[in-house]
């Protein structure tokens, strides 16, 4: 996912210092149900290898803050988030990027709110979304440790627009007002 439009330069969708090509909407990985990882298989080369060109794609690109295995045409359920959207929810961190492997949505408040949405791989369009305002998840860190983890605001978000992709959804079969704003179109 990116950062909204607004709130971005946008000033390339070139893949810079990588290979990973990003799928774009209308690859029909990007509505598949992906596949569980066993839980033995994380720390493998293969898994280590997939999950490091994920964190190159969503580095190449300047307003990305999370990507999904689809995303990078393997349809496994991962998905990272940037240490900049983390860093974003509280300033003093100073990580990496997380990444969730097999992750569930266990929790999601009732109130929602209206977001603006984009998606890397459904590039340029922008939109709104309901997302509920809290989300916890569940699944395991790129160690094959067991994580829980809660969020609010633009992480919950986060959270919630990922796990859809791992189901095969993408956020403009439920945004609203959706605008195509290619780079140099804003105002
Ligand atoms: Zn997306």
């Amino acid at each position: 996912m990116p950062i909204s439009a607004t709130k971005t330069n946008k000033k390339t969708a070139q893949l810079a210092g990588t290979d990973v090509a990003i799928v774009q909407n209308g690859d029909p990985i990007l509505r598949e149900l992906a596949q569980t990882v066993p839980v033995a298989d994380i720390t493998s080369p293969k898994i280590k290898k997939i999950i490091a060109d994920m964190k190159a794609a969503l580095a190449s690109q300047d307003d990305g803050v999370a990507i999904a295995a689809p995303q990078i045409g393997e349809p496994l359920r991962i998905f990272v988030v940037s240490g900049a959207v983390l860093a974003h929810a509280d300033p003093k961190y100073k990580g990496d990027d997380i990444v969730f492997i097999n992750p569930e949505l266990t929790k999601l408040s009732r109130e929602k709110h209206d977001v603006e949405e984009g998606c890397l791989s459904v590039r340029w369009l922008y939109g709104k979304v309901k997302r509920a305002q809290k989300a916890t998840i569940r699944g395991y860190d790129e160690n094959g440790k067991r994580v829980l983890r809660g969020a609010s605001g633009l992480l919950a978000q986060v959270f919630q627009h990922e796990t859809d992709h791992l189901d095969g959804v993408l956020f403009i079969d439920k945004a609203y007002d959706v605008r195509d704003m290619p780079p140099g179109s804003e105002e």
